[in-house]
């Protein structure tokens, strides 16, 4: 029976996995990974090692994490190093620890490897801090996304509005506008500030920033940063810009 490691690959950013990852993935003989991880660091497993995308396309095309799983399992008895790679960290809205169970139900030895999520990594790119001194004492990581099962939002933004200082929301494409409206019903301004990181580190990364009055639609894949750090943030990325020019 081999062993499986479930990493958090980082952002889009190749240089942004940790050395650990990195060592696991030239070493793994099969590698099972998440459509949002760089090709570059596919790149870097052991020649002919196994490189299977597990990914979901926008519109859940892809297989499903059952199928996932027993995948994992499978390969797991016949080869001594799996690696199941994932965007960003592994145990943020990534799965990786139902993986994890599933593999222990199984007998198959499992361990986890964290990566930088995306939810931190996007802002970080425009110097917006999750907390900073005086602006904002707590975050949280919030999905935008409904339950499928019960149709409804996972999370009540109008309790969170009161909260917490910063929101960050993963998932939150088709949903944004609709979440901009609860955080205000729970007493947030109209006009705190919001950032959208679309594609951070991908060639395809956008950025822009709103009000939560004038949030409606958001491209996917995305993070949305709501609160005052977003302000100060992009102040601080707009001087340090200035001084590189
Ligand atoms: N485990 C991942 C999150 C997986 S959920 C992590 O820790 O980052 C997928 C969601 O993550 C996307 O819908 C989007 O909201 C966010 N996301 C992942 N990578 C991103 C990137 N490079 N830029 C912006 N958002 C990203």
């Amino acid at each position: 029976m081999g062993r499986v490691y479930i990493v958090g690959a980082g952002p889009g950013d190749p240089e942004l996995i940790t050395v650990k990852g990195l060592r696991l993935l030239g070493s793994a003989d099969v590698v099972l990974h998440d459509r949002l991880v760089s090709a570059e660091l596919l790149r870097r497993v052991k020649p002919g090692a196994l490189v299977i995308d597990v990914g979901k396309r926008p519109g859940g095309v892809g297989p499903s994490q059952e199928e996932i799983n027993e995948l994992l399992f499978s390969y797991a008895k016949r080869y001594d190093l799996v690696v199941r790679l994932h965007g960003g960290d592994p145990l943020v809205f990534g799965r990786g620890f139902e993986e994890c169970e599933f593999l222990v139900s199984r007998g198959v030895p499992c361990e986890f490897v964290p990566g930088i999520t995306s939810g931190l990594a996007a802002p970080a790119k425009y110097f917006i801090p999750p907390v900073v001194r005086g602006v904002a004492s707590s975050v949280v990581l919030a999905t935008g996304r409904e339950d499928p099962r019960k149709g409804a939002r996972q999370v009540d933004f109008r309790r969170l509005a009161g909260a917490v200082d910063t929101i960050i929301i993963y998932m939150g494409a088709s949903a944004a506008g609709e979440i901009a409206r609860e955080l205000m019903e729970g007493g947030l301004p109209g006009d705190t500030p919001v950032a959208v990181v679309k594609s951070a580190y991908f060639i395809d990364e956008e950025f822009s920033m709103t009000t939560l009055a004038n949030l409606y639609s958001v491209p996917n894949p995305s993070i949305i940063v709501v609160g005052k750090v977003v302000e100060r943030g992009v102040r601080l990325w707009e001087a340090a810009r200035r001084l590189s020019l």
